[in-house]
């Protein structure tokens, strides 16, 4: 077996040459493709841009037989597809955007062994006609990517993929590779379990991106800060904007172009032609912005995105990790850039309370959102934040880590006590709480504390409370960032679709007197601007 590995070693490297054009292999990937060529199972775990299309890409050329993808992304089958004929790879793809006729030719040509790759939607497996058909044909591996969508906890979780376990029992002598860039400890191993690949080899990539520099700020007028993020720091350079909702997208892309960078949008609502040629003009063009939804840019390869910018707070870690990974996938300087505010905060835990989902489910929001928020707050690295969150803690820990090119590294956040502000935003949560039957929002809170006589105000003689303007010494700003920082280190919580504050076990502690509280200082944008804010 170890002089047919060494032959399949170097038709492995002909083949990149040959094929795909490159010289070396990238990472890992040379000992993974040479793992599968052999025959065995792998699960590759490797950040977005890393490389992972090769790992089985290359086998499925080398091996006899056709390789199957299986891919949820129904959507990139097609440019995924075009892309491997341009390089005179056969392939095709099977899904429900194909008519009786165009699947019947792909069918007969996989048949024929007229196909090196062949890709599949997860859910056309639990049809016999698939299986069947598959039976038919010769195989050269599996290939199983997004794999993550495979745990019932994580983030992205899809059904179908727990049938893919079968592909094992039905095809025990053909090799499986599981691709995921987005794999906590907990995801990893249930990758293995679920599909049923024990024996699996693990291959594990480093999941730091040391190029891309990580920056969350304090939202404040979020469009205008972005403005002057993109020209002060990234004028004429290609980008990607993501936004919550369809609307702020339009306005977005209608602001930076009327303030003079060039920006275009990308949303479902759009009509496909219209998106494919604003996908087409990202892909072509050098400077361009792409404001979209968490849509875009799955499965898109441009090298040069130098900036990744979330108006709107990701839904988790996961999924801001993965959207940030398509900044700088050619290794050069590139920034990630979150504005984040207490409205963020608010608005998605009310989204998860208001929305469909058991209570289990539920639950597993919150917690992704929670992992959200402490990466937000942290005071420490988040390079190292991130890197212990995926399983890959520096070795000296995440505590003391300081990879220098993230914004705490480069500005540490001063903190300050915050113990006599956090108790009087919690007596006023407590004061409020008697009024039964009214539902009080941060917004009022903070009015109150700033003892302002908003129509609220005075329609409940709540300028008559004890809490009633005993918070002059900060502005509002400072006073929501105090409630967010709160919600954040789990002092405080909202509860129910008018997000209502409430107390949490902690939240006694504080007012007690028992506990200490600091928060960061959150750096206002103009002081971040006379500090010489571009590095
Ligand atoms: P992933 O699926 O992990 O996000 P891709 O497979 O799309 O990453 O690869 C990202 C980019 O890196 C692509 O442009 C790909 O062609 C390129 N690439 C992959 N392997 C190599 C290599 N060995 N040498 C040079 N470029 C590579
Ligand atoms: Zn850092």
């Amino acid at each position: 077996a170890g002089g047919a590995q060494g032959a399949g070693e170097s038709e492995a490297l002909h083949t990149l040459r040959r094929v795909f054009g490159y010289d070396a292999f990238r990472g890992e990937q040379g000992q993974i493709i040479d793992h599968v060529v052999g025959g065995g199972d792998a699960v590759v775990l490797m950040p977005t841009g890393g490389g992972k299309s090769l790992c089985y890409q290359i086998p499925a050329l080398v091996r006899p037989g056709t390789g199957v993808v299986i891919s949820p992304l129904i959507a990139l089958m097609q440019d995924q597809v075009d892309a491997l004929r341009a390089l005179g790879v056969r392939a095709g793809f099977i899904n429900s955007t194909l008519d009786f006729e165009e699947r019947r030719v792909v069918e007969a040509e996989f048949l024929a062994g007229e196909l090196d790759l062949l890709y599949l939607a997860p859910e056309r497996l639990r049809l016999e006609a698939t299986a069947s058909l598959l039976e038919r044909g010769k195989i050269s591996l599996f290939a199983i990517d997004e794999a993550h969508c495979v745990s019932q906890w994580g983030h992205d979780f899809r059904p179908d993929y727990l049938e893919l376990a079968v592909l094992g029992e039905r095809w025990p002598e053909v090799p499986r590779i599981a691709l995921t860039a987005t794999a906590t400890p907990d995801t990893h191993r249930e990758i293995g379990q679920r599909l049923g690949m024990p024996s699996a080899r693990s291959f594990v990539a480093s999941f730091d991106r040391p190029n891309i520099q990580y920056r969350i700020v304090p939202k404040r007028d979020p469009r205008k800060q972005l403005l002057r993020f993109v020209k002060e720091e990234h004028a004429g350079d290609a980008g990607i904007v993501y936004c919550l909702s369809r609307n702020s997208v339009e306005r977005t892309a209608e602001f930076l172009s009327g303030n003079g960078v060039e920006a275009v949008p990308y949303h479902a609502g759009l009509d496909a032609g219209t998106r494919a040629a604003h996908q087409a003009r990202f892909l072509r063009e050098d400077g361009l912005v792409v404001v979209a939804t968490i849509a875009f840019g799955m499965g898109i390869d441009k090298p040069d995105v130098r900036f990744v910018a979330h108006l709107d707070l990701p839904k988790s870690v996961e999924g801001y990790y993965q959207e940030t990974g398509r900044a700088g996938r050619d290794g050069l300087p590139s920034t990630a850039w979150l504005a984040y505010g207490l409205q963020d905060v608010v608005q998605q835990r009310k989204l998860i309370e208001s929305g469909e989902g058991d209570q289990a489910f539920q639950r597993r929001a919150r917690g992704h959102l929670d992992a959200m928020l402490a990466l937000c707050e942290t005071v420490r690295c988040r390079r190292g934040e991130l890197l212990a969150y995926f399983g890959q803690e520096p070795e000296q820990g995440a505590e003391g880590y300081r990879c220098g090119n993230c914004d705490t590294c480069l500005t540490p956040p001063e903190t300050w006590d915050a113990t006599v502000p956090a108790q009087k935003v919690l007596s006023a949560v407590v004061r409020l709480k008697r009024e039964r039957g009214q539902k009080f929002g941060s917004g009022h809170i903070v009015d109150l504390l700033l003892g302002r006589k908003t129509a609220k105000v005075i329609q409940f003689d709540h300028d008559a409370l004890t809490v009633f303007g005993i918070g002059t010494e900060l502005g509002e700003p400072e006073w929501r960032g105090v409630v967010r920082q709160l919600l954040a280190q789990g002092l405080m919580e909202v509860e129910g679709e008018h997000g209502t504050l409430v107390l949490t076990d902690a939240s006694a502690d504080v007012l007690r007197g028992a506990r200490e509280v600091r928060m960061r200082k959150d750096v206002l944008p103009a002081q971040q601007a006379r500090s010489g804010g571009g590095q």
